[in-house]
Formats: structure tokens, sequence, C-alpha cells
């Protein structure tokens, strides 16, 4: 038996400022989808992590071999890389704690567990399930918590042997100490586990297997890492998993657990509100700057009014005293404004980055479109909520579509013929045909017809474009050219003529 320390009679985790130093990760479980509660996790942490010039760790979870799914991982790296989220370490990144998912590190844990074993801070259980269960029954009438009794704890040496040589595969569980374990959780304030609640848990089942809350301080250990920043829904394993720590002999991380992320009912956030995978909002023509913003502020605020940040402006204002403990609201309609404003305001080269990104699956054919950067150039200040609305801008200026029933209604209008005339007479004679030219050449026209703005350009913009909303009028006209712009003009004008 190797001779430890006792432990302490209070274990406690302390919450300490993030530094160059420290080492944060995120832990994802590869059962599904990458997940908005999830992806603002890993945000978090990267955030703090840059922040600080910190290391941030990518460790996939897959220690639920039964749940697992292999296109999960390749989903969860895609959705981190669009998100702009990378890593030092984990797949992809070899570092010296490697390799960076569970499932290739069976030998961590079983090193591990030979060592509490050894070291009698864990113990073989022999219990069946029948009798487990009984146990929990019986804990159940007579009002206690369903812990572990500690049947096997004090089983001898020779008592083991025994069964083991009768053929008893047991499991191996924690010895935990008598102490009260306390969390100065860096989100949550003070939190307290009496370990007598939480009973000796199973660290290594009878076929050999880790259970997750082994596996995962156990690699928190290996790690080396300092803070812990994850789901409010882990902080009841959290006790267990520092006793994991402690029992290896290892420095505890500081804690915090961020609030659940709820949709606009107040309801946890779930396939019910739509889409809550990080792909979909891709799919949907929402930018990843957008989504980022966001995620940030769905349980964070910043000081200051303004809401609308770009990531370097989020990473510079990031800190978690000003992360919320109550759940946090993911509001849809927030993001598709902040997806507009976000749209507008980039730089032209990365808006027609991100709308390329976006064609590629909606609309191939647009994606392909060799005067596409022209027409990112200026429809880019017309988008209001998603690029989903790019094609109906830009289409009916690739092609003649034909006036759509609001346009044709505005085409019909008594003051549409001379409109259309008095706008055709001036485009054949503008000189050069750029847009500031066309420009002031249509501002002359609503006073010279002793019209509106609004009944001057309507027509001009139906006959032009098809539409009632279209990308600016002047921009259009000099994107289709003087003749394609005459000759809907014209086509416009003939049909307005029929009865
Ligand atoms: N693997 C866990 C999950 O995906 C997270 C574990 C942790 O962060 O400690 O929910």
């Amino acid at each position: 038996m190797i001779d430890t320390p006792a432990p302490p009679v209070v274990l406690e985790s302390t919450a300490r400022p993030v530094t160059s130093t420290s080492r944060l990760r995120f832990a994802p479980s590869p059962t599904g989808f990458l997940h908005v509660g999830a992806a603002r996790t890993a945000l978090y942490n990267h955030l703090l992590a840059r922040r600080h010039g910190a290391a941030f760790i990518l460790r996939i979870e897959d220690t639920d071999r039964e749940r697992h799914d292999d296109s999960a991982v390749a989903q969860i790296i895609s959705a981190l890389g669009w998100l702009g989220i990378d890593w030092d370490e984990g797949p992809g990144a070899p570092g010296p704690d490697g390799p960076y998912a569970c499932s290739a590190r069976a030998d961590v844990y079983a090193a591990a567990a030979a060592h509490l074993l050894s070291a009698a801070r864990a113990y073989p259980c022999f219990c069946s399930a029948e009798q487990l269960a009984a146990d929990r029954e019986l804990a159940k009438t007579e009002g206690r918590a369903q812990v572990y009794s500690g049947r096997c704890r004090n089983l001898t040496e020779a008592e083991r042997a025994a069964r083991i040589a009768a053929g008893a595969a047991p499991a191996l569980r924690l010895l935990m100490p008598s102490q009260t374990i306390r969390i100065q959780d860096m989100v949550r304030g003070e939190v307290t586990f009496e370990s007598a609640q939480l009973g000796d848990h199973i660290i290594v089942r009878p076929d050999g297997t880790p259970t997750y809350n082994f596996a995962n301080p156990v690699d928190d250990h290996a790690m080396r890492i300092s803070h812990v920043l994850r789901g409010e829904d882990l902080l009841p394993s959290t006790g267990r998993q520092m006793a994991v720590i402690a029992a290896l002999g290892g420095q505890l991380p500081s804690y915090g657990h961020l609030p659940m992320v709820n949709g606009a009912d107040g309801r946890k956030l779930s396939k019910r509100h739509g889409d809550c995978a990080v792909e979909d909002f891709q799919t949907r023509g929402i930018c990843a700057e957008a989504l980022v913003n966001q995620l940030a502020l769905v349980g964070w605020s910043p000081e200051g009014e303004e809401q609308v940040m770009t990531r370097a402006e989020i990473q510079d204002r990031f800190s978690l005293g000003r992360v919320h403990r109550s759940a946090a609201v993911f509001d849809e309609r927030k993001l598709a404004s902040l997806n507009g404003d976000h749209l507008r305001a980039m730089p032209a080269p990365l808006f027609l980055e991100r709308l390329r990104d976006y064609l590629r699956a909606a609309d191939a054919e647009l994606h392909d479109e060799p005067r596409l950067p022209e027409l990112a150039s200026f429809i880019q200040e017309k988008i209001g909520r998603s690029l989903e609305e790019f094609p109906g801008l830009a289409r009916p200026l690739l092609a003649r579509l034909g006036p759509e029933d609001k346009a044709a209604a505005v085409l019909g209008s008594a003051d549409t013929p001379r409109v259309l005339a008095a706008a055709r007479e001036c485009l054949s004679e503008l000189m050069p045909f750029t847009v500031p030219v066309v420009e002031a050449g249509l501002r002359q026209l609503p006073e010279a017809l002793g019209l509106s703005m609004r009944k001057c350009f309507a027509p001009i913009r139906c006959a032009v474009s098809g539409r009632v909303v279209s990308p600016g009028l002047a921009e259009s006209i000099v994107f289709l050219g003087r003749d394609e712009s005459l000759a809907r003009l014209g086509a416009a004008a003939r049909a307005s003529h029929q009865p």
C-alpha cells in the first residue's frame, strides 16, 4: 500500500484568476451535433484563454461508446472551426498530454485506477446489480439519500482475493473520505457538498471501463487543467470529480458553472424551439460573427450599452465577473437583428466570403455567378436579417423574371407611362454611365415630373427589377447596363399601355 497523507476535512476548490499559465478546456461528448449551449461553453473558455494568453484544449469525451457517433466528432470540429474557435492542443493539434479523446486513453484511466487501488483510495466492490437496486429501494422507503451503503468498503484482503478467485469481477469504487467539499465557483459563488451525500462512486466498471465521473477528472488532472468552465448541469458531479483529483494527489482546478440556456419561452433550449445546432444557423444565412456575438451575450453582459460587438471587442471585454447566475435566454429575434448588423457592417471582402460560404450549399448557381462580387458590393447594405435574402435581391438583376404582383400593381398606376418615358430619356443620355451620374440624373426626375420621390422611383424600380423591394436603384441600373435598363423600362412601359 502506498502511504498517502490523510485527506483534509474540507476539500476546497478556490476561484483563481485566469493567467497566461492557466489551462482551459472544452470537453464535448460527441453524442450529436454541437448544441448552442455547448458552443457557448466552448466560446467562453476560448475567450478567456485567448484574452489571458492561456492554453485552450479540446478534449473529446467519447467515454460512452454506445451513444458515440463518429460523424458527431467531425461535426463538432467543423462547427467550432466555423465559429473561429481554435485549440492549442486537441484533435489535429498534438500536445504533451494527448491523446485528446477518451477512447484512446484507456491506459491512462487504468494507471490512475491502479494507483488509487494500491493507495487504498479505491476498493473493489462485488455487489450485484440486484443488491444495489434493493439498497436503493430501502433508502427510498426510509427517506434516505440513495448512496452506496459501503458494503464492500471494509472487506479484508483475504475476502477480496477469495471472491476474485471464485471468478467475481468487481467494480472499483472511490473511497470517499468523510469531508466537506467546497467550491468557490467562479460564477455561482460558494457551493458545498457533504461527502456522505455522495457516497463511494464507481470509477471502473466490472468490465474494466472507466465511468464518466472518473475519466473526466482523471483527464483534467492529467492535462493539468487549471480552470473548468462548463454548464451548470454538471455541477452535481463536481464533488465526486474533485474527490477523484484529490485522491490522485492533484491540484484542484477552479470551477465555474454557467447558467443553462433557455429559449424565449423560458424552457431549456431544445429542438422544440427550432434550431439549436450550430450548423443549422450556418445554413440559415446567419454569419459566425453574429452567432458568436449572440452566444457571448447568452449569460454575459458587457459593461455599457453596446451589444453589437466583433469578436476582438468581446474578447477585450469578457470577464466571468459579469456572467449571470440565472438562466440565460437564447433569443432568435435578437440573433437575426445582430446578424443584419454584422453583415451590413463587415468589410466588403469578408461579406463576400461569408456570402460564398452560405451560397455554396444554398444556391450553387449564384455561388458560381461571375458577377457575384459586383452584386455583393451593393446588396450588402440591403441585407436586413439573413443572407437568405440575398438570392431574392440578386436574381432579378441577373435575369428578367417579370414583375411580381405588387410590382405589377405599381406599374399599373396612372403615372407609370410618363415616369418610365422620362426615365428612359434620362438614362439614354447620361455619360459616363456610373452610379453617381445615374443617381444624380434620377434625382432630377421627381421635380421635373411634379411627383413625390416615392411615386417617381417606385415604377422605375418595379420596371427595372420586377420587385417593389430591390437593391439601390442607381446601383441596379448600372449593374444591368444602359441597354438592358432601357430594354426593361421599355418592356414595362409597353406592358403598362396594354389595357
Ligand atoms: N462531456 C461533458 C458534456 O459534453 C462536459 C464535461 C465537462 O465539461 O466537464 O456535457
